[in-house]
């Protein structure tokens, strides 16, 4: 397995449309092997193959619920609403405010070939959007209703977490 180069937006590549996948291969697998393992090492919740320069509908996913791969995925049902905020490896620095399906069904194969069906809601629904956005081109910065510089989020968030120890704080002395 090798950690390979994270492209980031500006690099035309991430604008093209990722083709199916024919046959899975060894390659493939060694391909979605070193997803992984770029995905982990970057701290990352999804990776699609685009964006370690290969343009190909694969995409590995893990938001710390054990990993999912998709190959040639499609979507088969959307429903209801979720607004919230995302981030992208490709695009450091920066989250967006993003409204997604909140439930989704994929379609998709396994590293085996095998025809699997995933139900997903919440942030996985999200996660599997964003990387399915990747394999058309797609950034989220395209559909964000508001974006935000991660160093501003990361010091709001500094913020709630010192209140939060001042209010137990608060609390514990009135006991
Ligand atoms: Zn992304």
């Amino acid at each position: 397995m090798a950690i390979k180069v994270i492209i980031t937006d500006g690099d035309p590549m991430l604008r093209q449309k990722s083709k199916d996948i024919v046959e899975i291969t060894d390659r493939t697998v060694k391909l979605l092997d070193n997803m992984v393992e770029t995905m982990r090492d970057a701290e990352g919740v999804g990776l699609a193959a685009i964006q370690i320069s290969h343009p190909l509908r694969l995409a590995v996913i893990d938001i710390g619920e054990g990993l999912i791969e998709l190959i040639n995925p499609e979507l088969v049902e959307c429903t209801g609403e979720q607004t919230g905020l995302e981030g992208c490896l490709s695009v450091p620095g920066l989250y967006g405010k993003v409204t997604r399906s909140d439930r989704i069904m994929v379609k998709t194969l396994n590293r085996a070939g095998e025809e699997v069906h995933i139900d997903a809601e919440n942030f996985l629904a999200r996660a599997i959007q964003h990387e399915m956005d990747h394999m058309e081109g797609k950034l989220f910065t395209d559909i964000a209703e508001e974006t935000y510089d991660a160093a501003m989020i990361e010091e709001e968030v500094e913020k709630e977490r010192a209140e939060e120890t001042a209010n137990k704080e608060k609390a514990i002395n009135e006991h």
